[in-house]
């Protein structure tokens, strides 16, 4: 960028920066977003984003420019990028046998459902394997439909800003109405209550009661990711688990986003000590290499699947290059105690950001998060916008949530070193000082 070595910038060359931004995307990255989208989707002649993984924790551009990860793929480098352990995994298992579509053949699925149930909280046992977070969170409804449906039970109900996916059966879980309306109606059943409101959850399962519409299961995120980062009031998630119990509902955990130690522990429920009936894995899962996604479930629960195996299946679920970078990720997060660090690190930052967030209030209105999963609360889109843009001129990838531009997520890799770490608070506290000086009233006198 032209103007990437300026160290501070007034309002026409902040304009300036945005357009270079764009400019650059469109240039190095994309054409344009839509064409891009449109070129991508009819197969055009655009060609595709060129990044590739520069060390762990960051990436290159065309140029050859390194940018430090602070995206991490929306949540699916956790072990970084090209983690060896896990490319080597899967580059052994390519020279073996890529895929194959018959589960009682293969050592690597039965090795990671064995794994899973011994990595889990409480009694889950047996697992779903499919190739995404939207899928894992698809087969756990239809696991609680089915297990439910024998008891009369048909509502679901989900949380307000939740998001879980945009299959039918997901996007009816999924709260955003953007998303939802052009498919209206969706699954019928579904009931929404605000996130982190346990009164609310209350109420509404008793008056589910009362009408003989009798809640199936209850499915929620520990902590919103694509909400925009929110995290429910302590004591939320064990308090939602008692309220499952009294009403005979199951408690669906979609920990896609959470799971694998992003939040400082290896599940975001084991912070609460609470286990779900049920648990949908992905993103991190395979590892940033290969996608995978895990419906994990109790016995009683997954008894359903062996009353008839063929109720649910998918040809590339549980294949054997996505549980073998599975079952390397989970070995790296374990022997480099990753969650762990993701506490650590994660805590690390929120200071900085906190510190930073107290310096500048008429900027950033909120910073929160839990281990390596963080938000920024902006006053305006635009300044969220700004302080992306800023960021990047500095070599740091950040970026919006599904909810907003305003609220700019910090999910990097949990093998973010502690001098980037650092180097991340500092470029922070750069962008910050110009977004203040870009703030202030025109001095008229002069
Ligand atoms: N559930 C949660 C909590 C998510 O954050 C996401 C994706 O962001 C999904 C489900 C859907 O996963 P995927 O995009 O892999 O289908």
């Amino acid at each position: 960028l032209n103007i990437i070595e300026k160290t501070t910038l007034d309002h026409e060359e902040m304009k300036a920066l945005n357009r270079e931004v764009r400019e650059y995307f469109k240039e190095h990255v994309n054409p344009g977003f839509l064409e891009y989208r449109k070129s991508v989707t009819a197969g055009g002649d655009y060609g595709a984003v060129e990044w590739q993984a520069g060390s762990l924790n960051t990436l290159v551009d065309t140029q050859g420019q390194e940018f430090i990860d602070c995206l991490g793929g929306f949540g699916i480098f956790n072990v970084g990028h090209r983690n060896p352990v896990v490319v080597s995994a899967v580059e052994q298992q390519l020279a073996k046998q890529p895929l194959h579509s018959q589960e009682l053949l293969d050592p690597l699925r039965a090795l990671l459902a064995k794994t899973l149930a011994a990595l889990t909280p409480g009694k889950l046992k047996y697992s779903f394997f499919s190739n995404s977070g939207t899928e894992s969170v698809e087969a756990a409804l239809k696991l609680a439909k089915a297990y439910q449906g024998k008891r009369g039970k048909y509502t679901f109900v989900a949380t307000s800003g939740a998001f879980h996916g945009k299959s039918l059966g997901a996007l009816s879980a999924t709260a955003k109405s953007t998303f939802r309306k052009p498919f209206m109606p969706l699954v019928p059943g579904f009931r929404h209550v605000p996130f982190g409101d346990i009164d609310a959850m209350r109420t509404l399962l008793s008056e589910c009661q009362k009408t003989g519409d009798d809640v199936a299961a209850v499915i929620l995120e520990p902590v919103q990711g694509e909400g925009g980062v929110i995290l429910p009031p302590e004591g939320y998630l064990s308090a939602v688990r008692k309220l499952c119990d009294e009403f005979g509902a199951l408690m669906i955990l979609d920990e896609v986003q959470t799971g694998m130690g992003r939040t400082g522990k290896m599940f975001a429920c084991e912070h609460e000590n609470v286990q779900p009936d049920i648990l949908c894995l992905a993103k991190a899962l395979g590892g940033g290499v290969m996608p995978i996604g895990a419906t994990v479930a109790t016995e009683e629960v997954f008894s359903v699947l062996f009353e008839n195996p063929f109720l649910h299946t998918t040809t590339f679920g549980g294949n054997p290059l996505a549980c073998a970078a599975a079952l390397a990720t989970i070995n790296v997060l374990l022997e480099e105690n990753l969650p762990r660090q993701s506490a650590e690190k994660g805590a690390l930052l929120l200071e900085g950001f906190q510190a930073l967030a107290a310096d500048y209030p008429e900027l950033i209105t909120e910073v929160r998060g839990k281990g390596m999963l963080m938000a920024i609360e902006f006053t305006h889109n635009d300044i969220g916008y700004n302080f992306a843009s800023e960021m990047f001129r500095q070599h740091i990838l950040v970026a919006g949530t599904l909810n907003n531009a305003k609220t700019i997520r910090i999910e990097p890799p949990l093998t973010l070193e502690l001098s980037q770490c650092e180097q991340v608070l500092k470029a922070a506290k750069v962008a910050l000082e110009h977004l203040s000086e870009l703030q202030e009233p025109e001095d008229d006198a002069a």
